[in-house]
Formats: C-alpha cells, sequence, structure tokens
C-alpha cells in the first residue's frame, strides 16, 4: 500500500466527474477523478511520471506514477474535434516529468469559443488499484493545491501495468478493388480519430496507427487481404466494432472507381505497375491514358525548383509554433480552395484537396517533424525531412495506387513549406499550345494550369488513377501519366500530338497529322464560335418560349463578359467572394463598391440577384467561426448563420438595398428551409430600407433544402421569386455529401427525385404567379436543359462559358418534346435512366460543365 497525492494540474472549481456533460467520463468509463473548470492556460503535472500518451490532437495526456498509476488528463469536452488547435504540448511522450512541470499549454479564450466545454478531466484511468479516496471541493489552485489523494495498492505481480483492455476483430476481408488507399485510408483514419483507444490495423505481423492515413497506406493493404482492427482504451470494443463493419463495406469505396472519370477511360487497378510500355519507333513515345482527348502543340519542359531550408532552428518551442501555424495556415487555403471548387460544382477536385487536409494532419508525419525540431532542427528542415521520409516510402511500394499518393503527400508538404519559408509558388506563365513534359506535376499545379495555354501534359510518374489525371479529366486537359522517361529529353519547342485516347505522344508529328487533328478541333471550335456569333440572339424555342440564360458569378470581374457572352443578366452572384481569404468581414461601403460596380457594369436593364452570404458546412470562414458541428451540412449554413449574425446579414442587406439604386437588383437567400427564416430575413430587409429611406426591393429564395421544395406554393406568398440550387437540393434530398470522395459521382441532379421536387416547386411557384429558375450544375448540362424546360423552368443561370451553347441548345429545341421528356423522366427510376432519354451526346452541342 501507498499513498499518492495529486496536485491539481490547473486552476479553478472543483466538479464532479457525474457533472461532466459527457457520458465518457460521467459514468466513468474512463476512470475515476474529477473535473476542473480552468481560469489558467497551462496544464501542470500533478504528480511525478513518465508521459505514456499524448494525443495527437493535444488535448489528452496520460502519465504513469512510479506505481503504475495512470493518471490521464484530457483539457475540455469533445476537444479531439479540434485536431490539436489550440493546443501547444510541452512535453512529449516517453518524457519523464517532475510535479508541477507544464504538459499542455492551450488557448483558452480559442477554446472557450470552439470547444464544447473547458471542463478539464483528471481520473486515474486504472482505478482498481485503488482503495481509498479523498477528494477536494471548491477552488484550487494550480500546482499548490491537492485534487485528490488515493491509496494505491501493491501492482500484483506479471499483471499488465495497464489496465487498458485490447480487443481484436476477426479478420476482414479487404474489398475495395484498389485495396486501402488514401481515401478509404482517411475515412478509417477520420473514424479511428474518434475513439479514446489506441486502434490498430494488423495484417500479417505488421500494424499500424489506424488514425494515421500514411501509415495505413504503408501497410499496403490490398484487394482481398485479411486484416484486423486492434484496439486498447476505454472504447476499444466499440472502435473494433465500428471500423471492422466500414472496413468490410469498402471503408467508404466499396471498390470503386475513385473518382468520376469518363467511361472511355480504363483504369488499371493492378497491384502492381504495369510494364512500362516502351516504343521502337524513335518518334512515338507511350504511357498510360490518363485523360482522354488529342492536343497538338509544342513541348515544354517542366522542372520543379527545391525550396532550400536552414538546417537549425531557433529552439523546439519557437519552431513547434511556426509549423503549427504554417500547418493552419495550409488547412485554411486547402478549406478556401475546397469552398471555391464546391462552389463550381466540381467535387471530385474538392474531394481531393480534402484528402490533402487528412494528409497534413497526420500524426506519424508530424511525429516525425516533432522529433526532428525537438533535436534542434528548423520547423521548415523538419517538415521537409517528414515528407520526404514519408513520400519516399509511398513512392517504393509496389501497390501503384499507393505509389502515386506520394505526389499529393509532397504536394501538401510544398504548401506548408512555401508558407514555411515565405518562398511563394508561382504558377509559371505558358505560351498557348503548350505540352508540358514533366517527371510529375502535383494536383495543386494541374488545378491552376491555364486551360486556355496549356494544350495538355505528359508526365513519367503516375498513372490514370492519380488525383492528378483525375483533374486533368475533370478540365478536359488531354494527359499521358507514365510516359517513357526519354520524353523528358524531347527539346522545348518540338512539334508533338499528345492522343490522350490511345496514351501516345507522338514527335515531329507529320503535317498531315497534324492537319487532321486540328480539322477536327476546328470542327468544334467553330460550333463553339457559331454559338458565340449567335449568343446575343434570344433563347427562344423552335415553338416561342423565351428561357433567360442568366449568369453565375462569382465576382466583380465577371461582369464585363455577361453582355458579351449574351447573357439576360446574373441570376446568381455568389457574394462569398467579398468575404474570403481575409481576417475580417468586409464594411457596408466595401460592399457597396463592389455591388455597385457589378450593376454599373451590366446592362441597364439586365437584372442582378445577389445572394447573401452562403458560408458554414463546407464553406468555413476563419473570422466568423461557426463551432465544430458533428453534421455541418445540416447546421448552421447559408441564411441561418446570417439570422445568428444579424450584424453581418444586415450589413451587406444596407449594402445591397444602396447599390438597387443604380440598377435592377434583388436579393436572394440561401438554404432557406423554413418560411420562419424567410420572414425574419424580410423583416429585417424592410428594417434595413425603411431606416436607408429606400424603396423594397424584389426577394427570392435558393430552393436547395427539399422542404422549400415542397412547400413551394406556401413560400410562393412570402418570396418574388425562386432559384433552385439543384447542387444543394440534390445532396439534401438524396442524403449524399455533394463532396463525399465515393458518394459524389451519384450526386446527380438528374435523379427523378430531384426533378419532382423541382416539377412541385414550379407547381407552387404558378399558384402565385412567381418565376422559377436553376442555378444549380444542372443548368448547363445538355442533357438537362430539354428536361428543364419540360417541366416549366422559366430561367437557367449557368457559368459564363457555357451561356451561348445553353442559348443555341435551346433555341433548336421544342418546348412540347421538352414536356413530353420531362414526363419520361419524373417516371423514370434512376438519374441513369434518366440520362439515357436524351439524344446521343455526340449529336449534340457539347457544353462545358459545372457552374
Ligand atoms: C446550389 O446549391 O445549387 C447552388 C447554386 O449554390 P452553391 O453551389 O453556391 O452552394
Ligand atoms: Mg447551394
Amino acid at each position: 500500500m501507498s499513498e499518492l497525492k495529486v496536485l491539481s494540474p490547473l486552476s479553478g472549481q472543483v466538479w464532479p466527474l457525474e457533472r461532466v456533460p459527457d457520458p465518457v467520463f460521467a459514468q466513468k468509463m474512463v476512470g475515476d477523478g474529477l473535473s476542473v473548470d480552468p481560469t489558467d492556460a497551462v496544464l501542470l503535472a500533478g504528480c511525478d511520471g513518465e508521459v505514456i500518451s499524448l494525443h495527437s490532437a493535444g488535448h489528452a495526456l496520460t502519465l504513469r506514477t512510479p506505481s503504475g498509476i495512470e493518471l490521464l488528463m484530457h483539457v475540455g469536452i469533445d476537444t479531439v474535434t479540434l485536431k490539436g488547435e489550440g493546443f501547444h504540448p510541452r512535453v512529449k511522450k516517453g518524457d519523464k516529468v517532475r510535479v508541477g512541470a507544464p504538459l499542455i499549454a492551450f488557448d483558452i479564450d480559442f477554446l472557450a469559443t470552439h470547444a464544447r466545454s473547458l471542463l478539464t478531466q483528471v481520473v486515474i484511468a486504472n482505478p482498481e488499484r485503488v482503495t481509498a479516496w479523498q477528494r477536494a471541493s471548491g477552488w484550487v489552485a494550480a500546482g499548490k493545491d491537492t485534487l485528490f489523494t488515493v491509496v494505491v495498492t501493491e501492482e500484483e505481480a506479471g499483471a499488465s501495468a495497464s489496465s487498458e483492455t485490447t480487443v481484436a476483430s476477426e479478420a476482414v476481408t479487404i474489398p475495395n478493388a484498389s485495396g486501402l488507399h488514401v481515401r478509404p485510408a482517411a475515412v478509417l483514419a477520420s473514424l479511428a480519430k474518434g475513439f479514446q483507444s489506441t486502434v490498430k490495423l494488423q495484417i500479417g505481423d505488421r500494424q499500424a496507427n489506424a488514425r494515421s492515413v500514411t501509415a495505413i497506406m504503408a501497410l499496403e493493404i490490398g484487394h482481398g487481404a485479411k486484416v484486423r482492427v486492434v484496439a486498447s482504451g476505454p472504447d476499444a470494443a466499440a472502435a473494433v466494432a465500428k471500423l471492422a463493419a466500414v472496413l468490410a463495406q469498402g471503408s467508404g469505396d466499396a471498390g470503386c472507381a475513385p473518382a468520376p472519370a469518363p467511361a472511355t477511360t480504363t483504369i488499371s487497378l493492378a497491384a502492381a505497375p504495369p510494364p512500362r510500355r516502351r516504343s521502337d519507333d524513335p518518334n512515338l513515345l507511350l504511357g498510360v491514358a490518363a485523360s482522354p482527348g488529342l492536343a497538338v502543340g509544342e513541348v515544354v519542359q517542366v522542372r520543379r525548383a527545391e525550396i532550400a531550408v536552414r538546417e537549425a532552428g531557433a529552439g523546439p518551442d519557437e519552431e513547434r509554433r511556426q509549423l503549427a501555424r504554417a500547418i493552419a495556415a495550409a488547412q485554411g487555403q486547402l478549406a478556401a480552395l475546397r469552398a471555391q471548387l464546391h462552389a463550381k460544382a466540381d467535387p471530385a477536385r474538392a474531394a481531393i484537396f480534402a484528402a490533402h487536409a487528412e494528409l497534413i494532419a497526420d500524426p506519424d508525419l508530424l511525429e516525425i517533424a516533432e522529433s526532428a525540431m525537438a533535436k534542434g532542427k528548423s520547423a521548415a528542415f523538419a517538415w521537409k525531412k517528414a515528407v520526404t521520409t514519408h513520400a519516399d516510402r509511398l513512392a517504393g511500394l509496389r501497390n501503384q495506387l499507393l505509389a502515386q499518393r506520394a505526389n499529393d503527400l509532397r504536394d501538401v508538404g510544398l504548401r506548408v513549406l512555401s508558407i514555411l519559408t515565405g518562398e511563394e509558388i508561382r504558377p509559371p506563365e505558358y505560351e498557348s499550345g503548350s505540352i508540358l513534359i514533366a517527371e510529375d506535376l502535383t494536383p495543386s499545379d494541374t488545378a491552376a494550369l491555364d486551360r486556355s495555354r496549356v494544350a495538355g501534359f505528359c508526365t513519367t510518374r503516375g498513372g490514370a488513377t492519380s488525383h492528378v489525371a483525375i483533374i486533368a479529366r475533370s478540365l478536359g486537359l488531354p494527359a499521358l501519366a507514365g510516359i517513357e522517361p526519354a520524353a523528358l529529353e524531347v527539346p522545348g519547342g518540338t512539334a508533338v500530338v499528345l492522343d490522350g485516347n490511345k496514351g501516345t505522344l507522338r514527335l515531329h508529328a507529320t503535317a498531315e497529322e497534324v492537319a487532321r487533328i486540328r480539322r477536327a478541333q476546328e470542327r468544334s471550335q467553330r460550333r463553339r464560335q457559331e454559338d458565340l456569333a449567335h449568343a446575343l440572339a434570344p433563347a427562344v424555342t423552335l415553338d416561342g418560349k423565351r428561357i433567360e440564360v442568366v449568369a453565375n458569378i462569382g465576382g466583380q470581374k465577371d461582369a464585363p463578359q455577361i453582355a458579351q457572352l449574351g447573357g439576360d443578366g446574373v441570376g446568381l452572384l455568389r457574394s462569398e467572394f467579398l468575404f474570403m481569404e481575409r481576417s475580417e468581414a468586409p464594411s457596408e461601403e466595401e460592399q457597396f463598391e463592389v455591388y455597385e460596380a457589378i450593376v454599373r457594369a451590366m446592362e441597364r436593364d439586365h437584372p442582378l440577384v445577389i445572394r447573401t452570404l452562403d458560408v458554414g458546412g463546407d464553406k468555413p470562414l476563419a473570422y466568423l467561426p461557426i463551432p465544430r458541428e458533428d453534421n455541418p451540412f445540416l447546421g448552421e449554413r447559408g441564411l441561418r448563420v446570417g439570422l445568428d449574425r444579424p450584424e453581418v446579414l444586415r450589413t451587406q442587406l444596407r449594402a445591397i438595398l444602396r447599390a438597387a439604386a443604380f440598377g435592377k437588383v434583388s436579393v436572394m437567400f440561401p438554404m432557406v428551409a423554413t418560411l420562419g427564416e424567410l420572414r425574419d430575413a424580410k423583416a429585417m430587409l424592410a428594417e434595413e430600407a425603411a431606416s436607408l429611406g429606400v424603396p423594397p426591393i424584389p426577394v427570392g429564395i435558393m430552393v436547395e433544402v427539399p422542404a422549400a421544395a415542397i412547400m413551394a406554393a406556401q413560400f410562393a406568398r412570402d418570396a418574388d421569386f425562386f432559384s433552385i440550387g439543384t447542387n444543394d437540393l440534390t445532396q439534401y434530398t438524396l442524403a449524399m455529401d455533394r463532396g463525399h470522395p465515393r458518394l459524389a459521382p451519384q450526386v446527380d441532379g438528374l435523379s427523378p427525385a430531384v426533378l419532382r421536387l423541382i416539377a412541385h416547386t414550379v407547381e407552387g411557384a404558378r399558384s402565385q404567379g412567381r418565376r422559377v429558375g436553376v442555378c444549380g450544375g444542372i443548368g448547363s448540362d445538355w442533357r438537362a436543359v430539354p428536361i428543364l424546360l419540360g417541366l416549366g423552368v422559366d430561367e437557367l443561370s449557368v457559368s459564363l462559358p457555357s451561356i451561348p451553347a445553353v442559348k443555341a441548345q435551346i433555341r433548336s429545341l421544342r418546348l412540347d418534346a421538352c414536356r413530353q421528356l420531362a414526363e419520361r423522366a419524373l417516371a423514370a427510376e434512376s438519374a441513369e435512366e434518366v440520362r439515357t432519354l436524351v439524344p446521343d451526346p455526340d449529336e449534340e452541342p457539347t457544353l462545358s460543365q459545372g457552374s
């Protein structure tokens, strides 16, 4: 028997565990002890001991005392979800600390606004070793007052030092055709992070931390492999049950191709890389067809410059701070990028950058960087080393798919390094008609390529399943991957033909070959030009129905082009652009100036529909912190954010009302679900109009929640017009996240369920004589256009480049035929069936996707 005195690690009021608003603590599932409501911000060691675990999120730590007691300290409730934000651990696993030593510093103001509660639990995780407790109450001072004193029994000889139970699953056969690549690994890692237990995946005698995407990937778990989930800790059984079930179901991947790819693209899912194709013809280089299409142009060799880093650091604490700041900034960039891609209805690309955000937060990566910084290296040096070590490990794997993810890791690595060193990664400027040849391009490089100048690209690394290939396909950019290394020797300026369908690069192409390809390209170019030439003609169907074709714009620079491209105005101004990438919300004056400039740049009689700020969910804003939510898409999003922060919404409404003096301005509220929300927002608008002494303006709603579509007739009494946001309406109707790595390809607005809601919305609007537009991505999908017309939609709001082609298509349609088509679409069983109803794409003009 011995006595252990534990000093309070924080100053503050003592609470019994039973009152902690978290059942795992309140029901003492983690252990027994007390909770402290802190008033200071450094967690101290309550007794001597060794750090046996430090959660990667930095919010929880366990000390083992010399007598074998495990003291777990957990700062805040649900703070694991903050993923380390606001926490600055001062120790690492394995450190031996004395009582009073600082363990974790935290940003108390940040936690106060971002965590469910600041209550900090101090529990003995092996309470069976304790025979008597003496607990403090009232207020305690950190490092001075005793929190509790316990009488400890001797450890039984041979007993485990840990009270943790270890649970293992049966072997699960991996169903994923591509094994556990980055997306399923990211799904598993994020699930495992939700448990307190340590969770591992085991294959044979090898194990990996299930919270680490790269560690999972490094196990090279292929299709059909047998994997066990092994967990130890308070919630081990739940962790094993959950992860094993998810693994068995494909970890969110179900063995499908990882992202939408054209039906013509063959994707090799072989575990080993296919032997590189080599050609006997010196003027023909062979590669893998990564993105279809033909390109003619001149070679530009692209070489990536290394970012040089200083090895010596300015002390571990300072370097840790710098790394944490750089990682947070990189996460911010990725979140903004993801939000922009969502706004452009490009879930495939958004999912890639979501996976990058997981890669940056990888605990193994951070552990390597941490150990280098602890040895006095600079953050940049430590980070570069961690990324290189991991990327090389991945690149050396036999599984082609996993090896390709090394490139994603290098990409995110470079993003953080560029922030750390202040060395900007500027996309190079290419001449028009450039065909790039590189060892590899990163997904970020590829996403930034100027499609009007770059005709295609070839990389010696990568394959058809790489993220670079997915991005190339979404940009419609012909590309080859895994091309023969001889491609790197082709002199710049050589005339080449890249065939993204066959996977070939022809050097010194013959004039005849170039001419044939150019003829094909010219044909489609001519069609585009014809559409453009007739862009100003109204979009009137063959039987005389006029459809307004307006633009979705996301910035001031787009406004002058609208009329040139034949747009009838702006159907959706996504005002988020004014609020993004800044540290505080724009002022009324600043917003007014931009709205006024847009109205003035447009034709006088053209309408401008300004959608109020639509953030939250997938579109975060640092200075409008929305508490982390379990279901952000079902939480504070769209109009709810504005109603909750009336000062932000009122400022924007005043700016819009003032701009209305200069043209035909309307306001539109996003994500409206109830009549109450609309009425509250309208009341604010009326109050602001009255205080400014200006006349009211038309008020529309985005119909993007099924409730709004179902209640359209009721909404039509209060709203002057409807605009159907099919991107969101589809995700909420199908209950499938539009950016979900596996589900996104199924989030098809041509689903009969969505079409029925559109039909119902039109019917409801008609009851009050209201107009209905569609501003989601399907508005520019040539298969959707006739169906939407047939359903009675009055307006299509589409991306700028799509306007001429959409108008040309409308001019070729008959409304009565569209109505019959719409009837058949409504009666169809699936989106696939609906798509088969519309005539063959080759006979139709091709429209650019996404809006
Ligand atoms: C939509 O949801 O269809 C829409 C147009 O809004 P956003 O894509 O900006 O969410
Ligand atoms: Mg939307």
